[in-house]
């Protein structure tokens, strides 16, 4: 590949933190962490503090993203928030995690339109996609990233597919779960080119080469020296980690430094 791809380090931080409380810990962030052009920070608070925050932030130093959003303009749909009432705040929208698809039964559906939306309002995208555990022990992993992945593109064009970022995130590494244990780096690799020969089949070789894939699942300053050295990985999507400023300030000097 000739232009290495910028790296990303997303911190997902989840229902945590009131908006005094992520207005604080951005600035304990913001002192900590200096602009690379080599590595895009990315935060994403609850949408309560988007606003406050968006603010508050250097965006030369981090971007933001939306952790959810509903993919219609506006209307009775009580309780959401559509894209235009964000669109200002944020740079980058998480769509399809793990929390979203089984904790409140996200269709594939959805997904897909909420992608189809973010690219209509000019939000990347960071689709969400993995694994459970069942799908791995039954031999299903290939065939469970295949599906999400035509399903979460699938109103996607040729054209945009460049518009969009691939987080992998085996749902039984990731940190919430019960038993979770962090990916080996050869899951990671394995994942990874099922990821980008999929893109290829459906987009192009071209296609596949670009997208920018990243992992989260049980990411801590410990196990991202391994993760952020793989070939074909762009970045880690953090989740527990990304709430302690010791912890995420570390990734993120370990990214500058690959
Ligand atoms: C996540 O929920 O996207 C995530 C990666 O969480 P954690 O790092 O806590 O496993």
């Amino acid at each position: 590949m000739d232009t290495p791809r910028k790296k990303y380090i997303v911190a997902n931080w989840k229902m945590n933190f009131t908006t005094g409380e992520a207005s604080l810990y951005l600035d304990k962030l913001s002192k900590r962490i200096q602009p690379s052009r080599k590595v895009q920070v990315v935060l994403a608070p609850s949408t309560i503090s988007l606003q406050p925050l968006s603010l508050q932030i250097n965006r030369r130093q981090f971007k933001l993203s939306a952790q959810n959003f509903y993919w219609r303009e506006y209307g009775a749909y009580t309780g959401e928030v559509a894209l235009s009432q964000i669109r200002g705040f944020v740079d980058y929208a998480i769509v399809g995690h793990s929390e979203r698809r089984y904790v409140f039964n996200e269709s594939e559906e959805d997904i897909a339109q909420k992608v189809a939306a973010a690219i209509r309002s000019n939000i990347t995208p960071i689709l969400c996609i993995g694994e459970t555990a069942l799908d791995r022990k039954e031999g299903e992993t290939a065939a469970a990233i295949y599906s999400q992945l035509t399903s979460g593109l699938h109103q996607v064009s040729k054209e945009d597919i460049s518009k969009v970022i691939i987080a992998y995130e085996p749902v039984w590494a990731i940190s919430s779960n019960k038993n979770a244990k962090p990916a080996k780096p050869i899951d990671i690799i394995e994942a990874e080119r099922i990821i980008r020969k999929h893109i290829a089949k459906l987009y192009g070789k071209e296609a596949a080469e670009e997208i920018s894939v990243l992992y989260g699942g049980s990411v801590n300053k410990d196990t991202a020296p391994a993760y952020l050295q793989l070939e074909g990985i762009d970045g880690l999507l953090i989740g527990n980690a990304s709430l302690i400023a010791d912890q995420f300030c570390a990734i993120v000097e370990i990214a500058k430094g690959v």
